[in-house]
Formats: C-alpha cells, sequence, structure tokens
C-alpha cells in the first residue's frame, strides 16, 4: 500500500487543509513540549512569522528519564487546541499510547508516531483507524525498509494520510545527538509514494547545527522541515539546546522563503 509501485505519482496529503507532498513545502514549527499557554502561544506566533503553516507541540513527550519532564496530557491537548483556534495553525502532536489515540484524535489535526514507538505495532493499527493524518518518525536504528513496513500497518488500517518523517539515526559520534540520514529523503521518495520530510532538531540536538541541516533537507528534495522553536530556551522543559529562535529562526525563514522558485 505503502510502495511507490503501482503509485504513478508521489501522494501530496492534507492536514487541516494545509498540503504536503511534492508540488509544495511545507515548514512545520513550534515547541518541542507543550508548557504553558503562553509558551505554546508565544511560540506558535513565532512558527507563523518564520513561514510555518502548521504548528507542532508535544503533550506526551517521550523522555529518556523517567524524572524528566514528561509533558502535560490532556491539558497539553487543549492548550494547543486553544492555540490553533488563535493563530489559525492546524496542530501536530505525539501520541505514544493506542490508549491514548481517541482524546489526541479529538483535538489533533494530525497525530504524530514517534521515534521510540516506529514499530509499536499495537498503536500503529491505531492510528491507522483514527481517520487523521499520521507522521511516522523513524526509528533510531530503523532500515528503510522497516520504516516502510511499519508505515504499512497503518495503511493496512485504511489510513493512508501518512508522512514519513527522517529525524536522524543512531551514530558513533557523540559531538551530535543523531545523525540525519539525508540519503532517506530521495531514497524514501523512490521506495515509496507517500511524503517525506526531515526534522533536524531532533537529529542535531544543538541549535547551530539546525538550519545547516534543514537546508541539507531541501536540497535533498524534502517535501517539508519540522523544526523546534521555544521563546525562551534557556527555561524550556525540554530540549532547549535545539529550539530556534531569535536569528536562527529568520535564517530558517530565509532558507524556506526561497524553495517556491525551486520547486
Ligand atoms: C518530537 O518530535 O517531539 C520527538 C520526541 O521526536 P523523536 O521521536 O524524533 O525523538
Amino acid at each position: 500500500l505503502v510502495s511507490a509501485q503501482n503509485h504513478a505519482k508521489r501522494t501530496t496529503i492534507r492536514v487541516g487543509g494545509v498540503p504536503i507532498g511534492p508540488d509544495t513545502f511545507t515548514l512545520i514549527a513550534g515547541p518541542c513540549a507543550v508548557e504553558t499557554a503562553e509558551q505554546t502561544l508565544e511560540s506558535a506566533r513565532m512558527a507563523k512569522r518564520a513561514g510555518a503553516t502548521l504548528l507542532r507541540g508535544g503533550a506526551y513527550k517521550p523522555r529518556t528519564s523517567p524524572y524528566a519532564f514528561q509533558g502535560l496530557g490532556v491539558e497539553g491537548l487543549r492548550i494547543l487546541a486553544e492555540v490553533r483556534d488563535v493563530v489559525g495553525l492546524p496542530i501536530v502532536t505525539e501520541v505514544m499510547d493506542a490508549a491514548d489515540v481517541e482524546v489526541v484524535t479529538e483535538h489533533a489535526d494530525m497525530l504524530q508516531v514517534g521515534t521510540r514507538n516506529m514499530q509499536n505495532f499495537g498503536l500503529l493499527q491505531a492510528v491507522g483507524a483514527c481517520g487523521k493524518p499520521v507522521m511516522l518518525k523513524r526509528g533510531l536504528t530503523a532500515t528503510y525498509e522497516e520504516w516502510l513496513m511499519a508505515a504499512e500497518y497503518i495503511a493496512q488500517r485504511g489510513n493512508l494520510d501518512i508522512v514519513l518523517c527522517e529525524r536522524g539515526v543512531r551514530s558513533f559520534e557523540p559531538a551530535i545527538r543523531n545523525l540525519l540520514d539525508v540519503s532517506a529523503v530521495p531514497m524514501m521518495q523512490r521506495l515509496s509514494h507517500l511524503p517525506v520530510i526531515v526534522d533536524p532538531s531532533h537529529a542535531a540536538g544543538r541549535r547551530d547545527l539546525v538550519v545547516p541541516l534543514a537546508r541539507a533537507g531541501i536540497a535533498a528534495g524534502a517535501d517539508g522541515v519540522m523544526v523546534d522553536v521555544h521563546p525562551h530556551p534557556e527555561a524550556a522543559l525540554c530540549d532547549g539546546a535545539q529550539a530556534l529562535f531569535g536569528d536562527a529562526l529568520d535564517e530558517l525563514a530565509r532558507a524556506v522563503s526561497t524553495i517556491p522558485a525551486l520547486l
């Protein structure tokens, strides 16, 4: 179902009316985690100023340490839905557990399956039946075949509105958190008809590399880029070191504004 075979053209999907696919370029931006209503609203305004047409933000956070901020849960979903109404950007947010798919579907325009859950088959089947588009992030050590098969679990339940997100894979280099696999963009676009985007924020784990990696993704033909932004990264409860603000965000906006000429 997700293979490029039997599909003459690559697919464009719509998230709350916003297209993601081969004939357009989509910037998704927002805070790593929803912390407060004010922080989410400010982040959404930053995202919009930078040219984003979709807002990201985590209400359920998959953290390495159980002592780290885990997200606001349903309260975070409510904040996201309120901010969507104010700024007019459809929202993408992660769901970590099949039991939460219903409530996340009620609030979100697109459900995200994160890297750590790429092969949580029960969750894949649940989002496959949810009736909303799904962003499927690549597993930390997943091959292209494993990633495609994970997407196939979603498609098999009747949901073909899937976007694949390359977010970096485990490497031997400790200076960066993960290694953005730029080859994944053209490879997955060849193997599948689904849109492919990159998340340079979660790949790099550090702000200074986010725009260069976004440019690399764009040059490789990504259908979109997803980045973290935060109005006060030094006080962020989650991944502040990778959040864009100020000049770095303006630089990203400039890079993105040149894309229509390339399409
Ligand atoms: C995220 O996008 O908030 C996230 C946690 O990403 P990943 O699953 O790629 O680590």
